[in-house]
């Protein structure tokens, strides 16, 4: 067989990028075997019963827009298109809890932003002319941070840039890569109104995002392995020969493929010689169970929070959800001070009234890489060193943030690459260096 026929092709990590790479391949004949350290798939986009609420939840909302074109291709792939949700325009209700002024951001339909034009529909004392520094962004050198190109002091920073940029890049404006905030505007806001609804799963992320992946995946034959964490490859001859899993080797044939799609500090101890983006921010996250449903059904209520510890609020159902990103001042705070605090402000943005709602507190210290411009230099390639290995991940060379959209196209293309048969090692990531050959015993 030659690579260019259906190569089986070795999935690590069962996280989003994981999945995308996984199912495009299976759909195109590639017998497939996925190895998941977790008990579960969904890495950083995951869903659980909590005993605590008793209910279903997710370990931090996660927030997608419209515009996602990849994340809206992979939900069709896996016969879930109709389980993202969210309001039927481009819509952001907002609450300054310091003043309890209210407001909603409602970009408008077309490429050319006339809606900046409208004080009903812009940030409240803002002035059209501020929105300009859009297009120092857009401009932004590779150095440059956010808050190098839109300043720090305007109310439209405050009440604009800094929250989209917290919410896109979980980096504080001023260390966050002007250059990555690009596609967040060339994408969505600057495409008009149906690029920037904002979209979340419909009951969890586990239901639209990975259970489906997961069914199609296990009904063509996919070889699906949970709680097989891959501890070394075998390298020979510029080739990936074998996978250490728990106490045992598993020998690849020479046409086989391995996509790696495990977070970048297990990928930098597999891959000797790879150099990684560092690590982020924190992104914490509170779920209250209310005593009544605050939103119906289907439907999703968002609210942007400024001026409080909350940023953003989801109201599903009898669970409310708070995100707070780029939270390194707030994670070491015990779960119950950061509960208070956030109850504060949902119950401004909701109208609630009564007693705190019992509540979890989930904090993911590793919740992305370090979006910053000095990052974006190591993030590697999809193909490298060695002619059957390929990565994926959000943390790859995608282009865009580390979200969703990133991860599904990174494995798109570790996709692309795998069923072209990635052919030779010519692709050499220019984040290289010399590596070592952790075994070379394969043959
Ligand atoms: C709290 C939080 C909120 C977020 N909010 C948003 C949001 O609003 N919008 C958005 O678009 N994105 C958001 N994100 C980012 C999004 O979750 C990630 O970009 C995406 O899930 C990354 O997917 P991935 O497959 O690249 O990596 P991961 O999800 O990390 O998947 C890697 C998988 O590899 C497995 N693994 C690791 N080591 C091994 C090994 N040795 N062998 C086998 N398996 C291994 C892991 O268990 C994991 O399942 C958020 C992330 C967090 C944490």
């Amino acid at each position: 067989m030659t690579l260019r026929e259906k190569s089986h092709v070795h999935v690590i990590g069962a996280g989003v990028a994981g999945l995308a790479a996984a199912v495009r391949l299976s759909q195109e004949g590639h017998p497939i075997s996925l190895y998941e350290a977790a008990p579960r798939a969904g890495g950083r986009c995951r869903s659980y019963h909590d005993p605590q609420l008793d209910c279903v939840i997710d370990n931090g909302n996660h927030l997608m827009m419209s515009g996602n074109h990849a994340v809206i291709r992979y939900l069709e792939s896996i016969g879930a298109a109709d389980r993202l949700v969210g309001p039927p325009h481009a819509d952001f209700p907002f609450i300054d809890v310091a003043t309890n002024e209210r407001w909603s951001l409602r970009p408008g339909a077309g490429r050319i932003p006339w809606w900046i034009f409208s004080a009903s529909r812009r940030v409240p004392q803002t002035a059209p002319w501020n929105y300009l520094s859009a297009l120092r962004i857009l401009n932004a050198g590779a150095s440059e941070t956010v808050a190098d190109c839109v300043g720090t002091e305007s109310p439209l920073y405050r009440r604009f840039w800094e929250p989209l940029t917290v919410a896109a890049l979980n980096t504080d404006p001023r260390n966050a890569s002007a250059q990555l905030m690009q596609p967040v505007l060339t994408e969505t806001f600057l495409r008009g109104s149906h690029a920037c609804r904002p979209l979340v799963a419909r009951r969890s992320l586990a239901d639209t995002l990975i259970d489906p992946a997961i069914e199609a995946l296990a009904a063509s034959g996919a070889d699906i392995r949970y709680g097989t964490r891959v501890k070394a490859f075998a390298y020979a001859n510029d080739v990936v020969c074998g996978l250490e899993v728990d106490g045992e080797t598993i020998r690849l044939a020479p046409t086989d493929i391995v996509v790696l799609a495990a977070p970048p500090w297990i990928a930098e101890t597999l891959i000797p010689g790879l150099k990684v983006p560092p690590p982020g921010d924190p992104i914490v996250n509170v779920h209250y169970r209310l005593p009544n449903a605050n939103a119906n059904g289907d439907t999703v209520r968002i609210v942007g929070v400024i001026g409080g510890t909350a940023q953003w609020v989801f109201a599903r159902d009898n669970l409310v959800s708070v995100t707070i990103s780029a939270a390194t001042d707030l994670v070491d705070k015990s779960a119950d001070d950061i509960a208070r605090a956030c109850w504060h402000d949902v119950a401004a943005a909701l109208d609630l009234e009564g007693a705190e709602a019992p509540s979890r507190v989930v904090k993911e210290r590793r919740a992305t890489f370090a979006q910053c411009p000095e990052a974006l230099a190591l993030r590697p390639k999809t193909a490298t060193k060695y002619a059957n290995l390929l990565l994926a991940g959000d943390w790859t060379a995608t282009g865009v943030p580390a979200t969703i959209e990133g991860a599904v196209r990174s494995g798109f293309q570790a996709a692309a690459l795998a069923s072209r048969g990635h052919g030779t090692a010519a692709s050499l990531s220019s984040t290289y260096s010399a590596p070592k050959q952790i075994e070379a015993t394969c043959r």
